[in-house]
């Protein structure tokens, strides 16, 4: 008997979000079409450099931006449109978990009332008994003790706020958590704690991510799926194994060429060129392809045209003039 791949939890459909800038009245093009799903159980890895939209992707998805265009569906409901209010019972299956866990977490509560907040928001009718009880194993769950519920967040290092963070987003048993660039912050001996606690954490709870992070090699040890983001748009993505064993956007091997390698025994002379200069302005992208000013492949129609995705087989699918055989139908935002 074959097993069947698991339905997806979340799914994002063209989502665009611009914001207003003063130059000109010329909208800032943070998020600008973009389409992918995360399976339940498993993970979607998002990688690019900053400014890329990778955090804007993830903060429309929740809604603490509102979507210019496109669509977001969340265990099967459209929740693109709405209200604040409709929207609570579903928030319940979505949690976050920020960057900056020296930011998200109030330095005035203390570790019990920040991991119990949200507890009192969408479970109101639960006892403080009933809280507490709850708060208790949620932390032990992130690798914390009871003996942590009375002290304050200033009094714990980076890794361990960052602990507290997830254990706020999971006090309320969410399916899906956006994990937004989680390890960033946090010294380098520390991230892949974090990350295997965020592993321990799916398998035990059968929970989905969607998985921000600009450190490649992280990604992908976390996660079945990545896309990788350009200036708003996802040029590549596919199962993990695919996008970085057959790399196929001059971008995403790009990335992959800057990731340091340890044993001075690799010979590197094969490796593709490491991107050079700056991310253009999401005010004024370029035309045509976003990446061309950057591209070494570069050819003229990459100035007049935006690549629709190819698909090369399995899921990886390509966004790039290089690949133009079997173009597939791809209704991106312009
Ligand atoms: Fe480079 Fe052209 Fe492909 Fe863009 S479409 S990545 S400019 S070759």
């Amino acid at each position: 008997m074959t097993s069947q791949p698991p339905g997806p939890i979340l799914e994002v459909e063209n989502l665009a979000r611009h914001f207003r800038s003063g130059e000109r009245r010329r909208p800032i093009r943070a998020l600008d079409g973009v389409s992918f799903s995360v399976n339940r159980g498993q993970t979607f890895g998002l990688v690019g450099e900053s400014g890329s939209g990778k955090s804007t992707c993830a903060r429309t998805i929740v809604r603490l931006y509102e979507p210019t265009a496109g669509r977001v569906t969340l265990d099967g409901a459209d929740i693109t449109r709405l209200s604040q209010r409709q929207l609570r019972p579903l928030r319940r299956k979505m949690q976050m978990v920020f960057q900056d866990p020296y930011a998200s977490l109030n330095g005035r509560m203390a570790v019990r009332d920040l991991v119990a907040e949200p507890l009192t928001v969408h479970q109101p009718e639960l006892g403080r008994a009933a809280v507490t009880r709850r708060v208790k194993e949620v932390l032990d769950q992130v690798g914390l003790g009871e003996d942590h519920m009375l002290r304050y967040a200033h009094e714990f290092s980076g890794g361990q706020r960052q602990r507290i963070g997830i254990a706020r987003a999971l006090a309320i048993n969410p399916e899906l958590v956006l994990c937004d660039e989680p390890i960033s912050a946090l010294d380098v001996s520390i991230q892949a704690q974090i990350v295997n606690l965020l592993r321990d954490l799916q398998r035990d709870l059968g929970l989905a991510y969607l998985f921000i992070a600009h450190d490649l090699a992280m990604v992908q040890h976390i996660a079945d799926h990545v896309g990788v983001m350009y200036l708003g748009q996802l040029v590549e993505k596919g199962p993990t194994d695919r996008v970085y064993g057959n790399p196929s956007h001059p971008y995403t091997k790009g990335l992959l060429a800057s990731i340091p390698t340890p044993d001075p025994r690799v010979d590197l002379t094969d490796r593709p060129p490491a991107i050079e200069g700056e991310i253009p302005s999401p005010i004024n992208p370029p035309s045509g392809c976003r990446f061309r000013t950057r591209c070494p492949y570069v050819r003229d129609i990459c100035a007049q045209t935006a690549p629709k995705f190819t698909d090369l087989g399995d899921g990886h699918d390509v966004a790039c003039h290089l690949y133009p055989a079997a173009a597939k139908q791809d209704d991106r935002v312009e």
